[in-house]
């Protein structure tokens, strides 16, 4: 089989590095991949929201399968291009359809859904320019700190989280009225703030059958002790030790079940990963938000952790087969730290070459903002590559990470020290 896999950071690398070790595939490329990708696969460089552009490289390259890393392609509806082209409509795309892809491209419609299927998440209420007054009524009724979330897609930015009433009403006047985060912020949804810890589940769907994935916990600030401003992610860990049996079930039962049998009933085509973000309230789940698609670092753990051959899944999700694999999860724990340009993710130089790779032991380098030039890799981006390690438990893991990061160097290099600091 020839594979193509959208995207270039360390997800689309993991993706890469997981389906060379398949008998099923003969042929990978990347598109536009970074330099992790390059070793083990053909880059091609092209932008993935360029639908002709892909589906020339598809057609040049017999392209069997199409495996989308990032959210915008879909949201864009790259999957329903294919099926709607007589020369493209035969390939496996894995990614959900353009309208099951608003669970991610829409705070409101995400939140409809949830509360159409009863899936338990945080009341809301969303509004628009035309009813800003009653966006303040409401915040009103609200304690802080106050929730306020962009509708549309705003790059990991569109979520406010403010303690004092009268910042929370400029904030929404600024969203809806002066379009702060532009076309994402026309309508804004406003939250109840839910107290707890956070972590991620992981599911995957043929849209009849699902399989759950193992759960991980990710990094967002940039500083120690979660601190800081917001950043794609420095670093994961999987599984979440607090995430016992009975939680585990919770989740299943009260959430997984309910939003794959929702998507059935609404129509919503979805073969692809469902990313389901979590806080645990007391000792039950609830959803922040979903993905549809993995994330970045959570990939770094999730799958090095899925011993099956990962194009025999994706297969049975394009044949909705997938009641007949069996997931087998390597009990041990996965750790990954990202190692970010000094700066991220305000502005940071580029183009710094990155030394020491070649000294690594026990530990797997997921290049991300990383490219070749001249055949040394150098940084080409805010997050530059992620180390993941395996451990007995994630204590040994996170070690086995750090001693490794030791040998590595570029300007400028960045890291957190302490993830995993509150498990
Ligand atoms: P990202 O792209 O970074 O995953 P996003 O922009 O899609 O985020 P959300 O995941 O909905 O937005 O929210 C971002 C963060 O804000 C969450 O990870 C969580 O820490 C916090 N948050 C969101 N909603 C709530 C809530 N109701 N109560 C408490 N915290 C919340």
């Amino acid at each position: 089989m020839t594979i193509l896999i959208l995207g270039s950071g360390g997800r689309e690398h993991t993706f890469a590095w997981k389906i060379v070790q398949s008998p099923l595939c003969q042929k990978l490329y990347v598109a536009p991949g970074n330099s992790g990708t390059a070793e083990i696969a053909e880059n091609i460089d092209l932008n993935v929201t360029d639908f002709q552009a892909i589906k020339k490289v598809v057609l040049e390259k017999q392209i069997d399968m199409v495996v989308v890393g990032p959210e915008d392609p879909l949201v864009k509806g790259v999957h329903d291009f294919f099926l709607d082209d007589e020369e493209l409509k035969h390939v496996a795309v894995i990614g959900p359809q353009k309208a099951a892809a608003e669970l991610e491209g829409s705070k409101e419609f995400a939140k409809e859904f949830m509360f159409r299927h009863d899936i338990p998440t945080a009341a809301y209420q969303s509004f628009d320019a035309s009813t800003l007054e009653a966006g303040y009524q409401f915040l009103e009724t609200l304690k802080p700190p106050y929730v306020l979330k962009a509708d549309g897609l705003a790059a990991g930015k569109g979520v406010l989280i403010l303690n004092d009433l009268n910042e929370a009403k400029a904030e929404l006047k600024h969203m809806l009225v002066d379009a702060k985060f532009g076309a994402a912020s026309t309508k804004v949804v406003i939250e109840e703030f839910l107290d707890g810890i956070e972590l991620s589940c992981f599911v995957l769907t043929d849209g009849k059958n699902y399989k759950i994935l193992p759960t991980a916990k990710d990094y967002k600030r940039i500083g120690d002790g979660d601190t800081g401003l917001n950043t794609g992610g420095m670093g994961a860990v999987s599984p979440v030790p607090f995430a016992t049996e009975s939680f585990l079930n919770k989740i299943e039962e009260r959430i997984v079940q309910p939003t794959v049998a929702g998507l059935q009933k609404d129509g919503l085509h979805y073969k692809g990963f469902i990313f389901i973000g979590l806080i645990k309230v007391g000792d039950d789940p609830k959803v922040i938000e979903y993905n549809v698609r993995m994330g970045d670092p959570e990939t770094e753990v999730v799958l090095p952790r899925v011993k099956n051959d990962l194009v025999e899944i994706f297969q049975a999700i394009a044949d909705q087969t997938l009641d007949s694999i069996e997931i087998e999860i390597d009990s041990r724990a996965a750790t990954t730290v990202m190692l970010v340009s000094g700066g991220y993710p305000e502005s940071y130089e580029k183009s710094k070459e990155i030394t020491g790779l070649a000294n690594l032991t026990e530990v797997i380098p997921f290049h991300a903002g990383a490219s070749l030039r001249n055949n040394q890799v150098v940084t080409s981006g805010g997050r530059v590559m992620a180390i993941t390690a395996f451990g007995e438990t994630y204590q040994e893991a996170i070690k086995k990470s750090y001693q490794n990061i030791e040998k590595l160097h570029f300007d400028k290099m960045y890291y957190r020290k302490d993830i995993g600091f509150d498990l």
